[in-house]
């Protein structure tokens, strides 16, 4: 019997492990595939507070950002920043591991090539059904057992249904290559109805290669497929993108994160940032309070729902109302024309949205930039006269 068996090896389960395992709980956690972090379908970019705060690993750090290329539809260009770095990519991979190692260090157990198929209720225990695959393909199914089960298992559902829990509504969906290209030397994010429809794309350097990548509501192959002939980008590249990834960002998140016994964290919850689909920091703050909340649980002997229901009212209050306001300025930003954003990026520097963003800016935590910018004159005349170019059409 463990104390707590986290399913799924991401950023937001290790670190709900480590942070059990610090406080002395038996914590085993299930991976899947045969290596942790393989494979991995991300931009890697995670914002600089998120290293402080929860003292992450920086081994797989390649650079930090400072500021990052808005283009617009037309080719107009402005440059954002706020003379602070704001966010550090990493080698995502290599990220992921070095959480697991740091899980490990603090006592925790990690079992590769185990998925979970299946848990269930005993009578003071979760009982996992798992397969473990071996070397040779074979699979053994095995029952393990644990106090409280964590479920991190990124965007993927298929235990749900049985635990009668609704995944997120929403999602993105989110297409990357890397390729070699010259010339990108900060974070470049590309808007407008050709590129990315009320989204945006993006060329990230991620050291020798570069990220390039567009998220959507579908569709997100053929949209980066065309964004890599995109004039500001295909004269660029000096080595063909390699393998297109695509996966799926929920961009809503679950009515309810906690059951007897059993939470959710990371994207399994939907914890991510409705603005961007950026969901590693939200991950690792979620299964920090998951952990919390279980260490509580355990010292109050009671993990029933209503004991855990404590978990979901932390989480909210740390990021409920970004996820709320990320949600609304999504739905603003959608509305405006390839116009508007070029008009908006062209004025950019002629406007009081350089002090805004050196003022507000926050790489995780968009509430307080959005709605400064909200306050704004420019924003003001822009959403009104999306409303009347709505009401005239
Ligand atoms: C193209 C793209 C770019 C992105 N860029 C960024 C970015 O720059 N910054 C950012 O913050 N976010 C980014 N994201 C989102 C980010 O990748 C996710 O939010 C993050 O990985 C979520 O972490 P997690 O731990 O919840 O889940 P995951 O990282 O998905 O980890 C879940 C783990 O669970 C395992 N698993 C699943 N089911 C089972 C099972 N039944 N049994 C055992 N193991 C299981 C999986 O194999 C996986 O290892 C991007 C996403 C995409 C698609």
């Amino acid at each position: 019997m463990h104390d707590v068996i986290v399913v799924g090896a991401g950023p937001a389960g290790s670190q709900a492990a480590a942070s059990l395992a610090q406080r002395g709980y038996a914590v085993l956690v299930l991976e899947e595939h045969p290596q942790i972090g393989v494979p991995t379908t991300c931009s890697g970019l995670i914002g600089a507070e998120a290293f402080d705060r929860f003292d992450l690993p920086r081994a797989s750090v390649i650079r930090g950002f400072d500021s990052a290329t808005f283009f617009s539809p037309k080719g107009s260009s402005a440059t954002v920043g706020a003379g602070r770095v704001m966010a550090y990519v990493v080698r995502r991979c290599e990220f992921d591991q070095t959480m697991g190692q740091r899980a490990c260090a603090f006592g925790a157990d990690y079992r590769l090539r185990v998925r979970c198929v299946g848990l269930e209720y005993g009578s003071d225990h979760v009982k996992v059904a798992v397969v473990q695959r071996g070397p040779e393909g074979d699979e053994t199914p095995m029952t393990l057992r644990a106090r409280a089960v964590v479920l991190a298992t990124g965007a993927r559902y298929g235990l749900f249904p049985s635990l009668g829990v609704e995944r997120p509504s929403t999602f993105l969906q989110a297409a990357q290559a890397e390729v070699g290209m010259e010339g990108v030397d900060r974070v470049e994010v590309y808007l407008g109805r050709e590129v990315a429809p009320g989204s945006f794309a993006w060329a990230i350097p991620a050291g020798p290669l570069v990220r390039v990548g567009v998220c959507n509501g579908a569709g997100a192959i053929h949209f980066l497929r065309r964004f890599l002939e995109h004039p500001s980008i295909a004269f660029r590249i000096r080595q063909p993108a390699g393998q297109i990834k695509r996966k799926a960002i929920p961009i809503s998140n679950v009515s309810r994160s906690f059951l007897d016994r059993i939470l959710l964290v990371g994207d399994a919850a939907g914890q991510v940032k409705v603005t961007t689909g950026g969901g590693i920091s939200y991950g690792i703050l979620c299964g920090d309070v998951a952990a919390t909340t279980l260490d509580r649980a355990f010292c109050l002997g009671d993990l029933s729902e209503r004991s855990l229901g404590e978990y979901e009212r932390r989480w909210r209050q740390e990021i409920g109302v970004e996820l709320r306001v990320g949600s609304f300025f999504r739905r603003v930003g959608g509305m405006l024309s390839d116009e508007q954003i070029d008009r908006l990026i062209r004025a950019y520097h002629d406007t009081d949205l350089p002090e805004l963003v050196k003022r507000w800016a926050d790489f995780e935590r968009h509430r307080k930039f959005i709605l400064a910018l909200c306050r704004s004159n420019v924003f003001f005349q822009l959403v009104w006269s999306c409303f009347r170019r709505r009401s005239h059409s």
